[in-house]
């Protein structure tokens, strides 16, 4: 699906642009170099969605009290925000908290509102893994994806009858359509996967933030090969997340082709906190 999104979303922005609709833009994904078309939206516009978004999933879902989950949330969060701070995220006012809710997920929203659901704890073995986690979403939203999920979307109303055909069954709200995009909505019943080019940059830039911040990139690999095998048996717990993130073995495999340009990034940093402090 992938391909053809952007083929479509070209012809869109093409014949948006020639109808004086609403306008494009291109940006280029950071590590990857891919190039995105993206809906005319400023970084304004964008964090005050991501806002809006936050407040909606916090009156849906208490805050957690664990101060202990708290704390590893707060400092592995930080530790990442010191490294994807920059052009990308000048207009984020970050927040990093515990939600109270047994699903095992994990978001980050434009404007660095980071939330990890107290049911992911139990598959996080340390700082490292959470770090991993974390550098994952904080990669979906410093590559803007919620905005190229949303211009997709856009595109599509140009695209003509078949891709209508196609999003019949995905049509919502606004709303609804924005916090699909930024990979929530379980609420509204409506879970739109994060496309598998999406996938594999927000495992590139998660990689290099967690190496950055001076995690052992090799956490990551732990992680995601232990929510693979446990989801195996286990769907309920976690299938909010994987619906949003879908994993497989390629992205596993897309993964250690990153671990040596990773390695090189975690030796070049020189605070290193390796695994972080291991939980019980
Ligand atoms: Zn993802």
């Amino acid at each position: 699906m992938p391909a053809n999104w952007i083929r479509w979303l070209a012809a869109g922005c093409g014949l948006a642009a020639m109808l004086g609709a609403a306008g494009c833009q291109t940006a280029t994904e950071p590590f990857t170099g891919r190039k995105q078309y993206l809906m005319s939206m400023s970084a304004q516009e964008e964090c005050k969605l991501g806002l809006d978004a936050w407040r909606e999933t916090l009156k849906a879902t208490p805050v957690s009290t664990n101060a202990q989950k708290n704390a590893v949330v707060q400092r592995v969060g930080k530790a990442i925000q010191a490294v994807a701070s920059g052009p990308g995220t000048s207009e984020y006012q970050w927040e990093f908290k515990v939600l109270a809710s047994q699903e095992a997920n994990a978001f980050c929203l434009p404007g660095g509102k980071v939330a990890v659901y107290e049911g992911l704890f139990q598959y996080v073995k340390n700082d490292a893994e959470l770090a991993a986690v974390i550098g994952h979403e904080v990669g979906h939203a410093v590559a803007r994806h919620g905005v190229e999920r949303m211009s997709e979307q856009q595109a599509a109303g140009y695209a003509g009858a078949a891709l209508d055909a196609v999003l019949q069954s995905k049509k919502v709200a606004s709303r609804d359509t924005v916090m699909q995009a930024f990979g929530l909505g379980a609420q509204y019943g409506v879970l739109l996967p994060f496309s598998r080019t999406q996938e594999y940059a927000a495992d590139q830039i998660g990689l290099m933030y967690m190496a950055k911040a001076g995690y052992k990139p090799e956490a990551a690999l732990d992680f995601w090969q232990r929510f693979a095998a446990k989801n195996a048996g286990q769907k309920s717990a976690f299938s909010d997340w994987l619906s949003t993130h879908p994993l497989d073995d390629k992205r596993i495999a897309n993964m250690k082709t990153l671990m040596t340009k990773a390695t090189v990034e975690y030796e070049m940093t020189p605070a290193k906190r390796g695994y972080g402090t291991a939980w019980k």
